[in-house]
């Protein structure tokens, strides 16, 4: 069971706002001069973490416009920019199940959970936005699950966002930047 033992950090992250694109970050823990930028705060976060045997931490997002907000994260760092696609399909399903978890604990049955596309991120680490989902979020473009482990990965180039419909997880495609879905 060691994958559920979560880390929970709170870190001012002070993202920023905007449109970016981390397509070229160069993050790299082995040469520090790397890490600084901003789009690596999250990397360094994960890095931070104290030395144990969580692979995955979740964090509120202290930026003062998302008060609302948590993020879900792994703390190995993939390649450049780091991709769900990355992951094996155990750490997969137990990102999202983090997340999920913590989702529901914040949340009831309201949450969503939200990855941007690679051109509407701001951090070179992989996170999942979790929040409330907002009003007028649902549509048709969906596929539904039973499990996280059956969260298929966003088409490319797409992002993507999950929320709970009934006994089922709804998985949504067609949104570049679905975490504007969430409540800030
Ligand atoms: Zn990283
Ligand atoms: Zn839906």
């Amino acid at each position: 069971m060691r994958f559920f033992r979560i880390l929970t950090a709170c870190a001012a992250l002070a993202l920023p706002l905007g449109h970016a694109d981390v397509r070229g970050c160069l993050c790299d823990s082995a040469r520090p001069e790397t890490m600084r930028p901003q789009e690596c705060s999250l990397c360094r976060l994960a890095d931070a973490q104290p030395p144990g045997e969580a692979e995955f931490f979740l964090v509120h997002d202290n930026s003062p416009n998302k008060p609302n907000r948590w993020l879900a994260m792994p703390r190995s760092h993939g390649v450049n920019p780091q991709e769900l696609s990355g992951m094996t399909a155990e750490q997969h399903s137990t990102l999202w199940t983090v997340a999920i978890r913590k989702a529901g604990e914040l949340w009831g049955n309201d949450w969503g959970l939200a990855v941007n596309n690679l051109m509407n991120r701001t951090q070179c680490h992989l996170h999942i936005h979790i929040g409330k989902l907002g009003p007028g979020a649902e549509n048709n473009r969906f596929v539904a699950v039973d499990t996280a482990a059956e969260i298929p990965l966003p088409r490319n180039g797409d992002g993507i966002w999950v929320h709970p419909v009934g006994a089922k997880l709804h998985v949504h495609w067609g949104e570049d930047k679905p975490e504007l879905l969430l409540q800030r």
